[in-house]
């Protein structure tokens, strides 16, 4: 009996060991995959010139919308919303809000 119950704190022992060691190997894994992507985005941030704009291009074909306050024409993703409207930077957004 005695030799029975040594086989099983054996064989918990294995299994705890192997389970410590996938988590270790799942936790290693994702580190290497955090650190390539990180070198990735920093070769895109290095590679791509900068956009006068912050980086952000209008797409082609992009909804256009006239500011609700001065009327000028921007590209829908480079517009302030509020209430419903539309605005070409928020200083037209708050000169509205009155
Ligand atoms: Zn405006």
């Amino acid at each position: 009996m005695g030799k029975l119950l040594s086989w099983i704190v054996v064989i918990a022992l294995v299994y705890a060991g192997m389970r410590l060691f996938v988590l270790f190997q799942r936790k290693s894994q994702a580190a290497a995959l955090a650190r390539e992507r990180r070198a990735q985005a920093e070769a895109a941030g290095r590679s791509g010139a900068p956009h006068p704009r912050g980086g952000k291009t209008p797409a082609e074909g992009e909804k256009m919308l006239a500011c609700a306050h001065c009327g000028a024409w921007s590209p829908a993703s480079d517009m302030v919303a509020a209430r419903g409207r539309h605005y070409c930077g928020v200083e037209h957004r708050d000169a509205d809000a009155t």
